[in-house]
C-alpha cells in the first residue's frame, strides 16, 4: 500500500466530483463523509468519492481498514459504525453500488419473471391449441358417426318400405308355388274334387229321384 493510500474523511469543500463514474459522478458537497483515495503515478493525485459510492471491490482492496484506512478516528461515531459496519458486511448498506445491484436484481427477477411468464403463456397456447386439435377431431368422429347412423338408419328405412312393397305385392297376388304349396294345393284340390264328386253325385242322385217323382206323378 505504498503507492496507494485511502481515507475517510468530511468534505473540506464542495468542489471535488464523486469518482464513482457513471453510478454517480455528482459533486460531493461540503461535510459528506467521503474515502480519498492518494496514489502517485506520474504524479501524486487524490480521487474522491461518496461514502456511500463505495463498492465492495474498494473495500476488499482496502483490505484491513484498521491498516490501511486513515481518517477513521477523525469520524463521529456513528460515521465510524457506519465504516466499520461496511467493512464487515463487504457492502455498503444502502449504498449507490447495493441500489444499483438492488435495481440490477430486480430487473433481473422481473425478466426471469417475464421469461416464466411467456413460457407458461406459450405452454398454455399450446395446449389450448392441442385441445382444439382434439375438440376438432372428435367433432369430426361424431359427424362423421352421426352420418354413418343416418345412412344406416336410411337405408333400413328403404329395406323395411322394399318388405313392405314385397309384402303387399304378395298380399295382392296369389303366393307363388312352393313344392309345400304344390303340395298343399294338390291335396286341396283332391279333396274339392272328391267333395264334387260327392255333391254332383248328391245332385245326380237328387235329379234321379226328381225324375222318378215326375215321372210317378205323370202316371
Ligand atoms: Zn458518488
Amino acid at each position: 500500500m505504498a503507492d496507494t493510500e485511502y481515507f475517510v474523511e468530511y468534505a473540506k469543500s464542495g468542489r471535488s466530483k464523486c469518482s464513482a463514474g457513471k453510478a454517480c459522478n455528482a459533486t460531493i458537497e461540503k461535510g459528506e463523509l467521503r474515502l480519498g483515495v492518494h496514489f502517485t503515478t506520474s504524479a501524486p493525485m487524490t480521487k474522491y468519492r461518496h461514502w456511500r459510492c463505495v463498492t465492495s471491490r474498494i473495500l476488499e482492496n482496502i483490505g484491513d481498514p484498521d491498516d490501511n484506512l486513515g481518517g477513521y478516528e477523525t469520524l463521529t461515531p456513528e460515521d465510524k459504525e457506519l465504516v466499520r459496519k461496511a467493512f464487515e458486511d463487504g457492502f455498503v448498506a444502502g449504498g449507490t453500488e447495493e441500489e444499483k445491484d438492488g435495481a440490477k436484481a430486480a430487473a433481473k427477477l422481473a425478466a426471469d419473471a417475464e421469461r416464466i411468464r411467456a413460457k407458461a403463456a406459450k405452454e398454455a397456447e399450446k395446449e389450448a391449441a392441442k385441445a382444439a386439435k382434439a375438440e376438432e377431431r372428435a367433432q369430426a368422429k361424431a359427424a362423421k358417426a352421426a352420418e354413418k347412423a343416418q345412412a344406416k338408419a336410411e337405408k333400413a328405412a328403404k329395406a323395411a318400405e322394399r318388405k313392405a312393397a314385397r309384402e303387399a305385392a304378395a298380399a295382392s297376388k296369389p303366393a307363388p308355388a312352393t313344392k309345400r304349396t304344390r303340395k298343399q294345393s294338390a291335396e286341396q284340390q283332391g279333396e274339392s274334387a272328391g267333395e264334387h264328386e260327392v255333391d254332383s253325385a248328391g245332385r245326380t242322385r237328387a235329379a234321379a229321384a226328381k225324375r222318378r217323382r215326375v215321372g210317378d206323378a205323370e202316371e
